[in-house]
């Protein structure tokens, strides 16, 4: 991405959208797949030789969720400003214009979501059998009470010897 100072009217911003829809390019930064193109929002404004840019990224990888590990789709996004100058290497003193695709590079590998969430109620994995609990309900939590709780006895009652688990009590 090329940004001639000349097309750049004094005193007005220029918005220039686009797609980077080169999926092994976008699998390289981000290290994860990406489902469809990376949608990128430059706004750009000059004052005297420097570029004033804002850059926006969207997009979507695969991702596996942080609570119960399934592969769901994240959403990415980042925003980032900047102010080039012509002492910065993206500066072409040729063409008087700033190359930003490193900027863009940059934006793009920070998109990545910092948490990972299947759903917003993801009700992630049983620390104790590992059961995905979105899935499964697993009886973990009922054996826990029985065994460590101190309302443990309280609760044989209320089950009133149904003594299908065999308690060890008594
Ligand atoms: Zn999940
Ligand atoms: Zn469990």
């Amino acid at each position: 991405m090329f940004v001639e100072l000349a097309s750049i009217p004094f005193g007005a911003t220029v918005t220039i959208e686009g797609d980077v829809n080169d999926t092994e390019f976008l699998k390289d930064i981000l290290s994860s797949d990406p489902i469809g193109a990376f949608h990128y929002t430059l706004v750009c404004s000059k004052m005297e030789e420097k570029l004033m840019a804002n850059l926006t990224v969207k997009g979507k990888v695969y991702a596996r969720c942080d609570l119960c590990g399934e592969e769901t789709e994240a959403p990415c996004f980042s925003d980032l400003d900047e102010c080039f100058t012509p002492d910065d290497e993206e500066y072409d003193i040729e063409k008087n214009g700033y190359n930003l695709d490193k900027f863009l590079q940059d934006c793009i590998s920070l998109s990545l979501p910092r948490e990972v969430r299947c759903k917003p109620d993801c009700k992630g994995l049983c620390l104790k059998c590992g059961v995905n609990l979105n899935k499964n309900a697993c009886r973990c939590h009922e054996t826990l009470i029985g065994d460590n709780n101190p309302f443990g006895a309280l609760q044989d009652i209320i089950k009133n010897g149904g003594a299908k688990n065999g308690s060890t009590k008594k």
